[in-house]
């Protein structure tokens, strides 16, 4: 999933990041409210998850601008005890969910994976041709061939699987796979395309991920 992830203590952030990223999750960081709703606004996001004291703001504000502007979105507030005096008021603010300081990395976990259920319960096999993706155990099936995929290459699989017959650019694959601003002059996108290719391709038949020269990659619809 791709995950914007709004905190301000950089230890509290570092921890939540490197094992959300260790999941397979692409996570953006921002460390202020304005940044947040930035981000928010600019990019489609899986799952936000938001603290409520923010240097240049609340984050009871941010909840309610974005929840404004996408009804959909699930954001899980995280939040240190005590600053929370109503949680009733901040689910009806629009937050699914909150976590309170310190956060369990399991427990965080857990609600992620919630979260990434809710959000996927319409689709739960991606189609295209003769590919299909399975979203619940991240199998691959190819013909009659199925591959079981590690979360990096599961996520850029589905990403492609996602838009079936559009262009994807590195670029956009590079933000929404691995995350905002991963260096972009960095071939990982063409390594990983390469091991799904090895994993899926049949011999003689064309491979099941399409290189545009010059624009990107593609899956055909
Ligand atoms: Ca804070």
């Amino acid at each position: 999933m791709r995950i914007l992830l709004v905190e301000d203590e950089d230890r509290i952030a570092a921890f939540m990041e490197s094992g959300l990223d260790a999941e397979g999750h692409a996570v953006d960081r921002v460390a202020t409210a304005s940044e947040a709703l930035g981000m928010s606004a600019a990019h489609d996001y899986d799952l936000i998850l938001l603290d409520l004291v923010l240097p240049d703001g609340s984050g009871r504000d941010v909840l309610h601008t974005i929840r404004a502007r996408d009804a959909e979105v699930p954001i899980i507030v995280v939040t240190a005890l005590g600053e929370i005096d109503d949680k009733v008021d901040l689910l009806d603010l629009g937050a699914d969910d909150y976590l309170v300081k310190p956060v369990a990395f399991a427990e965080l976990a857990a609600r992620v994976r919630a979260a990434a259920r809710h959000g996927q319960q319409s689709s739960r096999v991606l189609q295209t041709e003769d590919l299909s993706l399975d979203i619940r155990t991240r199998i691959a099936t190819h013909g009659d061939e199925s591959v079981d995929l590690p979360s990096r290459e599961f996520a850029l699989l589905e990403y492609l699987m996602r838009h079936p017959g559009q262009v994807l650019t590195r670029q956009q694959i590079l933000d929404t796979v691995w995350g905002f601003g991963f260096e972009s002059a960095s071939n990982i996108v063409d390594v990983y395309v390469g091991y799904l290719r090895r994993k899926l391709d049949r011999r003689g038949e064309p491979s099941v991920i399409e290189t545009v020269r010059g624009a990107g990659y593609r899956v055909r619809p």
